[in-house]
C-alpha cells in the first residue's frame, strides 16, 4: 500500500494531533518507509537526503510506543538513546521530540559537553524515556555513575556515518558495550560509505536497509553552482553577492562556510564593518554563545551566519536560502551535508562553492561523490578561465595542505562538535582519579588536539 498521508500509518492519536497541528499531513518518503519497519520493532540502517525528514522518522515511532506504554523509566535509567555528533544537532533532536510529542506524557532529557553538568546529572536521576546526547559528556557521566544504559529499549545513531567514524568510533564502542544485546538499533544518515556501512552492519540485528537516493546524492531542489576565482578575490566578490542578495532577498538567510575557525571569526566581522547582519559560530565560541547566536539566526535577528562544519550537519533553520562554501570543504561528505542546509521539507535553494586554484583536487573529489559536474558560474566578475580548465584537465592536482586551512585529519576526533571535551587518557578506572601520569597524558592528548584544530 502507497502511504500518502499520515492517517494510514497506525501512529497514535497523540501523535497525530500534533502533527495536524505542525501542518505536516504527507509523511515524506523516508518517513513513509522507516515509520512502518520501526513499528515492529525492527533494526534499520536508512539513507536519505538531508532535509527529508530523517528526525521525524524515529522520533514518531518511538513517541507512539511511549504513548502505549505504561512503564516507567527507573531511577538513572534511559529507554531510549539517541547519539548526535554535535550539541547544536541534539539540542534540535531533542526540540523535536518535544514539539512531535507535546501531548504524550514523557520525560526525556540532553546530555552535551561545554555547559554544566549539574543539571544533566539532576535530570537523569530521575530516569529518562528519551535521552539524547552527543557521546563524549555521555562517556563521562556514564563513567562517574549517573546513568544507566543496561535498560535501553532503542538506540539510535543520528548522521550515523559521522559516528562510526575513526574520530567518534571509540566512544560509540565504549557506549555501546554498556547497552543490553536485544535492543532495537537504527542508523539514520545522508551519506555513508560503504566501508561505514559495514561498521554500521555489525552493530545490527537483520535490519532493513532503506535507501532513499544514491548515497551522497545532493537534493534535487538544490541549485548547486562553483565560481573559479582566486583566493585572493573571494571576500571581495562574496561582499558584492551578499549586498545584492540581503537587498533583493531581505527576509532571507544566508549561511557561509569555511574551512577554519578564524576565517569564520573574520568574515563575519568583515561583514558586520560592511554593513551587513552576521555572526559566527565555530569551535572557539562556548557552548552557550554558540547556542544564542543560532538563535537569533533562527529568528532572523542575524541575515548571515558564517561557519565551520559544526553546523554542517542536521541544523534545520527554516528560510536559508543561500549557502555559500567560502573553502571547499577537506572532505567531499562534508559537501553534501553542507549544502544540505538549504532546500529543506521540500523548499528550493541555492548553493555556491567557491574554488580556488588550490581547491580544484577538493572539487574533483565533490563531484566524484555527486557523480555530476558542479555547472559552472561563469558570469562573473572574477571568473578566472585558468582554474576551470585546469579543472577539466587530466592533469594531477594535490590537495591543499592541512595546515593552510582544516588541521583535523579524518579519523581524528575534532572539538570542532564540542562533544570531545572529555579527555580520551582517562585511567580505566575513568572518573578524575587525578594521578600524575594520567593529568600528564591529559596534557599531552590536549596539546595534540589543540595542534590538530587550531585552526577550526
Ligand atoms: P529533518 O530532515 O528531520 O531535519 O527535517 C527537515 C525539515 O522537514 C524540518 O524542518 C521538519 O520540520 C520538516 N518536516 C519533516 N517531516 C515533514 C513532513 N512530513 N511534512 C512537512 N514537513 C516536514
Amino acid at each position: 500500500m502507497k502511504i500518502t498521508n499520515f492517517e494510514q500509518l497506525p501512529l497514535s492519536a497523540p501523535i497525530q494531533r500534533a502533527l495536524a497541528e505542525k501542518g505536516y499531513t504527507k509523511p515524506s518518503q523516508i518517513q513513509a518507509r522507516a515509520i512502518p519497519v520501526l513499528l515492529k520493532d525492527r533494526d534499520l540502517l536508512a539513507c536519505a537526503q538531508t532535509g527529508t525528514g530523517k528526525t521525524a522518522a524515529f522520533a514518531l515511532p518511538l513517541l507512539h510506543k511511549l504513548s502505549q506504554s505504561n512503564r516507567k523509566p527507573f531511577r538513572r535509567g534511559v529507554r531510549h538513546l539517541v547519539l548526535t555528533p554535535t550539541r547544536e544537532l541534539a539540542s534540535q533532536v531533542a526540540e523535536s521530540f518535544k514539539v512531535y510529542g507535546q501531548y504524550v506524557e514523557f520525560q526525556y532529557g540532553l546530555v552535551y559537553g561545554g555547559v554544566s553538568e549539574k543539571p544533566q546529572i539532576k535530570q537523569l536521576f530521575k530516569g529518562l524515556d528519551i535521552l539524547v546526547a552527543c557521546p563524549g559528556r555521555l562517556i563521562d557521566l556514564m563513567e562517574q555513575g549517573h546513568v544507566d544504559l543496561s535498560q535501553v529499549e532503542t538506540f539510535i545513531l543520528d548522521e550515523a556515518d559521522r559516528m562510526l567514524d575513526m574520530g567518534f568510533i571509540r566512544d560509540i564502542r565504549k557506549i555501546e558495550g554498556k547497552l543490553p544485546k536485544e535492543r532495537q538499533t537504527l542508523l539514520f544518515s545522508a551519506t555513508m560509505a560503504s566501508e561505514i556501512t559495514k561498521l554500521g552492519q555489525a552493530m545490527l540485528h537483520r535490519p532493513e536497509e532503506i535507501r532513499i537516493a544514491p548515497q551522497g546524492t545532493t537534493a534535487e531542489k538544490i541549485n548547486q553552482s562553483v565560481c573559479f576565482i582566486a583566493k585572493g578575490a573571494k571576500q571581495k566578490y562574496i561582499l558584492e553577492l551578499l549586498k545584492q542578495h540581503v537587498e533583493e532577498n531581505p527576509r532571507e538567510l544566508t549561511l557561509i562556510f569555511t574551512r577554519t575557525k578564524h576565517g569564520a571569526k573574520h568574515l563575519a566581522k568583515k561583514f558586520n564593518q560592511e554593513g551587513l547582519i552576521a555572526d559566527s559560530i565555530h569551535g572557539n565560541k562556548s557552548q552557550n554563545a554558540r547556542e544564542k547566536t543560532l538563535e537569533r539566526y533562527r529568528q532572523g535577528e542575524i541575515d548571515i551566519l558564517v561557519a565551520t562544519d559544526v553546523a554542517a550537519r542536521g541544523i534545520d533553520v527554516k528560510n536559508i536560502t543561500l549557502v555559500i562554501n567560502f573553502d571547499l570543504p577537506m572532505e567531499s561528505d562534508a559537501y553534501v551535508h553542507r549544502i544540505g542546509r538549504t532546500a529543506r521539507a521540500g523548499e528550493s535553494g541555492q548553493a555556491i562553492s567557491f574554488c580556488s586554484l588550490e581547491e580544484v583536487a577538493l572539487l574533483r573529489q565533490v563531484e566524484r561523490l555527486i557523480k555530476k559536474p558542479v555547472p559552472v558560474l561563469r558570469d562573473q566578475p572574477y571568473h578566472e578561465q585558468d582554474i576551470e580548465d585546469l579543472h577539466l584537465s587530466d592533469r594531477p592536482v594535490k590537495k591543499p595542505a592541512q595546515g593552510g586551512g582544516n588541521r583535523q585529519r579524518r579519523g581524528k576526533p575534532s572539538n570542532n562538535s564540542g562533544n570531545h571535551s572529555r579527555s580520551n587518557f582517562r585511567g580505566k578506572s575513568g572518573g578524575n582519579s587525578g594521578s600524575q601520569s594520567n593529568s600528564r597524558a591529559n596534557k599531552a592528548n590536549k596539546s595534540n588536539r589543540t595542534q590538530r584544530n587550531r585552526n577550526r
